[in-house]
This record gives structure tokens, sequence and C-alpha cells, in this order.
């Protein structure tokens, strides 16, 4: 049977525009369809013409075309969209940037239901905040104790494994302290302003910003709480995040201006903690727990990384110690998500931008990502509501 512009038009409907996460027939990017005995030909008109996302944009297509039935040979010309179609774009991201929560809790929390906190954040354009009580997205703080236990590589592998399982997932990095996650997810696009919204970078599906895109590399900035605060609050409300499920939050070690400014733009946050498996990790971790109880942000399970390192012959060698995690766990009243093995193709992974989730979804490592984000999902979304928080 010879294939019709109809079903050109709907194997193209699951395709995501990079950048602006909707399909690209959604957004009438679609143009010409020709189609010649097995050669199909299409045009797709891009937001900007020197789009930097040109070859991925032109893969996806091709990749989705060819799954069709009798397509032999895929050719894809690649045009720029007129002013008014983009202006057309630019109403489709305001409807979605208003659409996709419960009309009736945005609604209490617009006219302030006794939770400050949950109301529209005091931008000059008075634009709302898209985190606030009612939204869909489950904001997930990774927190430490301490520098160097891998909470940034487990929250890079974490936010990996959950888009790979269907999710759709937003990675926040405010670990003030040394922007790595960019590095680690191997982002290599920066994010891009449309008219006055940031649209996040992408790598592997998951969609990313970080505070360190914003300061010179290997500059000092000294973060204090007020600027903290104002960046936390235009990463939320000034990048189109596009609604997503999870976002995830890279916090600086030992808590505190970061999750203060959590507590009140983001009522509905819960805190995970990384901590590795000897006794003294766990008690400054510990620390961390009691900060993020003491601002009233749930403490909702324990991840413990490095846990073992595979022998040759398969036997967990416990180079830390052991029990670390179960015991912190135990100790705060939460459940150990999972624990992670020491794995140098982890930090080989983290080091060249190639998520070891990504590359080497079937390792041991992987897999033991896999059960912690199964655990997360199960887990439910927090129904702990913290009482108004009033910030100086
Ligand atoms: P943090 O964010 O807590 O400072 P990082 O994620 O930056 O920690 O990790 C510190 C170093 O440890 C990095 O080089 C990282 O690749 C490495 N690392 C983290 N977790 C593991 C692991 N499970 N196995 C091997 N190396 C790891």
């Amino acid at each position: 049977m010879a294939l019709t512009e109809h079903q050109v038009i709907d194997a193209l409907r699951p395709v995501i525009d990079p950048e602006l996460h909707l399909s690209i027939v959604d957004l009438d990017m679609v143009r010409r369809v020709e189609i010649d005995g097995g050669l199909v030909a299409v045009t797709v008109a891009l937001t900007v013409p020197g789009c930097p996302l040109r070859d991925e944009i032109t893969r996806r297509v091709t990749a989705a075309l060819e799954t069709l039935d009798g397509v032999r040979e895929v050719s894809v010309e690649l045009t720029a969209m007129t002013p008014d179609e983009l202006n057309a774009v630019r109403a489709k991201l305001a409807a979605r940037a208003g659409g996709g929560r419960d009309p009736e809790a945005w609604e209490s929390s617009a006219h302030g239901n006794g939770h400050s906190h949950a109301q529209p954040l005091g931008h000059e354009e008075g634009r709302p905040n898209p985190f606030g009580a009612g939204s869909r997205t489950r904001v997930i703080g990774i927190s430490s104790g301490k520098g160097g236990v891998g909470k940034s590589s487990v929250t890079v592998n974490l936010a990996v494994t959950l888009t790979r399982a269907g999710h759709d997932v937003g990675l926040l990095d405010a670990d003030v302290y040394g922007f790595s996650v960019p590095g680690m997810l191997g982002v290599d696009i920066e994010p891009r302003v449309v008219d006055d919204k940031m649209l996040p970078a992408e790598a592997h599906g998951v969609r990313c910003i970080s505070m360190g895109f914003f300061v010179e590399e290997d500059q000092p900035v000294i973060w204090r709480g007020p600027m903290l605060h104002k960046a936390l609050e235009q990463f939320l409300v000034d990048v189109d995040w596009g609604d997503p499920e999870f976002l995830l939050i890279d916090m600086p070690p030992g808590t505190g201006d970061v999750a203060l400014s959590m507590a009140q733009y983001l009522p509905t946050s819960e805190v995970y903690v990384v901590t590795t498996p000897q006794p003294a990790a766990r008690r400054v971790a510990q620390r961390s727990a009691y900060m993020a109880k003491k601002i009233n942000l749930p403490l909702r399970g324990v991840i413990e990384n490095m846990s073992w390192l595979v022998a040759p012959d398969g036997s967990h060698q416990p180079i830390f110690g052991e029990g670390g995690g179960a015991q912190l766990a135990s100790e705060l009243g939460v459940p150990l998500l999972g624990q992670i093995p020491l794995d140098p193709a982890l930090r080989v992974g983290g080091d060249e931008g190639r998520p070891i989730c990504a590359t080497d979804p079937e390792s041991a490592t992987a897999q033991a990502f896999s059960r912690v984000a199964e655990a997360l999902v199960a887990r439910g979304r927090s129904r702990f509501f913290h009482p108004d928080l009033t910030l100086g």
C-alpha cells in the first residue's frame, strides 16, 4: 500500500523539538511532505535559522520516518519560521506554561489560602511560580552532609534513569560550591534565551539549568544568602521548564541558604540524603538531615553511595565500611532507597559527560540506580505540606 502524507505526519508526531520540548507537529514545524515511492522528503521550519540543534532535529526526524513501512530514503530540508509563525509558537508556549495544573489549587494559591509561600513569586512581572502548590512536579532535593560523597553523580544518574524509565525530568544544579552537573551530564550547548524566557540545556533527555552557566569559569563566586535566593527564584520562574514530572535539585552540601529558599519557593519539595557507608560520614549526613527537618523540608529517604567495589571474582568489597546508610535511615525513620556500588566506570562517565546510566544501562551500577529510581517513584509525593515560613 502506498505511503500517505497522513502516515508521515503521524510518524512525526512523537518527534520532540529538543529545545521547546513539544512535538514538532504540534508546533507546526513540518512544512512540506513529498512522497515518491520509497523516498520521503520533508521540510521542517526552525525557530531560528542558525539553530544549534539542526543536526539533532534532522536525526530525530530521519529516525522517526525510517520506522515507517516502505520508506527507503528520507531527506530533510530545514528552513526558518517567519515572524508571524514565531508568534504562534510563543502563544503555544505561553498556553503550556499556564496549563497542566490543578486549576483549583492554582486558583487558591494565587488568592492566598493561608500559605503565603504558595503565592506567585514577587517577580516584577508577577509571573507565577510554576512549582507552587498545585504543580504536578515532584521537587526532589538531593543533599549531603559534606562534599565528595557523590551527590552530584547520584543526582545526574538518577535524572537519566528516571528519564529512561519514561518520566519527564528537569535538573537544577544549585550546588554553588562547584557546578559539576553540566559536565557530568554532558551538556555542551548552553541554555538559550527566547524573548524573556530561558530554555534549559538538554542532554540525555534531561533538561538542565546550572547556576554555573552564569558565572565565569574558575572565578571564585561568593554566593551570599540573598543572592542565592534571587538566583533560585529566577531559575524557577524565568526558565521554561515545561511542567516536568520531576525536578531534581543538586543542593550544596550541608544545606543552609538553598534549603531555606527551597522551603519558601518550593513548598512541596522532598529531600533525600546521600551518604557513604562509614559511620563518620553518617554523622555528617545526619547534620544536613536535621537542618532539613528544622526548616520543615520533609526528609524522605537515604541513598548510600560507594557501598562496595565488585572484585574480579564477583564478591563485594566494602572499601568504605558497611551499614552507614541503613543506620542513618533507621535513625531518621525513613527508608534506605538503595545502595550504589563504587564503580570506576561511573567516575569515568562523569568525567567525560557520559553518565553510566545512559551509556551502560545494563551494568550492575545502572541497575542499582534503577532500583533507587523505582523506590523514589513508589514512595509517591509527600503529603506533608509545611506551615507558613517567613524569611527575614
Ligand atoms: P559531590 O557532589 O558529593 O561533591 P561528586 O558527585 O562530585 O560528589 O563525586 C566526587 C567524585 O567521586 C567524582 O570524581 C565522582 O566521579 C566520584 N564518584 C562518585 N560516586 C562514585 C561511585 N559510586 N563510584 C566511583 N566514583 C564515584
